[in-house]
């Protein structure tokens, strides 16, 4: 629910409608705008609940209308949140106008081989690195990440480039661990509904950078935002890394760039794309690297590797470093505003 106020309506007016609402224990949002101020309640509300509020708060001086809010997330909305969410990041900026790259292979498997791919992703002009030190691996024996090293290795080659790291974290009792390495923490696609996860993220205070799950709905990717937001981080960054695919003859899964223009619309959070998950194949990374920009996305997350023949994981939709290099000439050539702080 949301009530607008008049234009003009005093701040004695406002504080009634506020605290009508905290009276019965539910917690007010106050959003003030160019004009009037608007008061949001992210709660659901019951019927009876919605009834006994319309009445109180309707009579209550200065309001001009209340409305229903049409999604079933709240604070991720764009009714909650008119203007854009631009997360910042040591001068990094995430959303807001800007076209962010991270880059990065998919583990971190050596300082060399980690340093090597750092090199190239801040000459570049990218800002963001990546690399996995927990991995999600569909079999228990592939190539699990090195783990706390793995952290260690993040932090020195990020701080020795001067860029700004991310990296994923599987459970809510590693938050802790991987917050004190990295300065994003990466909630991954097979993670996107594991609450406990979202809710520690949450209360972390860190930026977290959410992938949808491979099936899930535009709603539920926003809910698990909202598990997020709902712990009183805004710090949130969407990410559309491909879903469920008809087949995977060609593809690993299928990207869904309509999803950009639709979070985007129903949502003020950053939207960044992932065509290297999205494809699944490298030679199809950079077509919708740029389709990504096209189509109004926040930036792009790519895997580069060194040597994407010798991977340890994801080698097949990983860059090589002269892939790399010209995506982001051709980037840079549409246009795309890719700015270094
Ligand atoms: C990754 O970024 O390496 C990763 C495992 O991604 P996703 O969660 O999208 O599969
Ligand atoms: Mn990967």
């Amino acid at each position: 629910m949301i009530i607008v106020m008049r234009v003009g309506a005093t701040q004695e007016q406002i504080d009634s409608v506020a605290d009508a609402i905290r009276a019965r224990g539910l917690e007010p949002l106050v959003m003030p705008g160019q004009d009037r101020v608007a008061i949001g309640i992210p709660a659901s509300l019951g019927n009876d609940q919605r009834t006994d509020l319309t009445a109180v708060v309707g009579v209550i001086e200065g309001v001009s209308k209340i409305t229903e809010t049409s999604h079933p997330y709240k604070l991720a909305s764009r009714e909650f949140h008119r203007d854009d969410t631009c997360v910042e990041v040591k001068g990094v900026r995430i959303g807001g106008g800007s076209f962010v790259v991270m880059g990065g292979p998919c583990s971190v498997e050596s300082y060399d081989q980690f340093s090597t791919a750092a090199k190239i992703v801040k000459s570049s002009g990218a800002t963001i690195l990546r690399g996995g030190a927990f991995k999600p691996r569909t079999s228990p024996y592939s190539f699990q990440g090195l783990a706390e090293e793995g952290l260690k290795i993040l932090k020195s080659v990020g701080d020795e480039n001067g860029l700004v790291t991310i990296t994923e974290v599987m459970s809510g009792d590693m938050v802790g661990l991987v917050g004190e390495y990295v300065d994003i923490l990466q909630i991954g696609a097979r993670s996107m509904q594991n609450f406990p996860l979202l809710i520690e993220a949450g209360k972390s205070g860190k930026p977290v950078f959410l992938k949808r799950g491979p099936s899930a709905p535009i709603d539920e990717f926003l809910l698990a935002a909202e598990y997020v937001l709902n712990q009183g981080n805004s710090q949130v960054i969407l990410c559309e890394r491909g879903i469920i695919p008809l087949d995977r003859t060609y593809t690993r899964n299928t990207l869904d760039l309509a999803a950009v223009p639709v979070l985007k619309e129903h949502s003020h959070l950053p939207v960044i794309v992932d065509p290297s998950h999205g494809t699944g194949v490298a030679k199809y990374v950079t077509p919708m690297a740029k389709a990504a920009f096209v189509v109004g996305a926040d930036g792009i997350m790519v895997e580069m590797h060194p040597n994407p023949k010798s991977a340890l994981s994801d080698g097949s939709q990983a860059l090589t470093p002269e892939q790399f290099l010209s995506m982001m000439s051709e980037l840079k050539a549409l246009g795309a505003p890719i700015a270094s702080p």
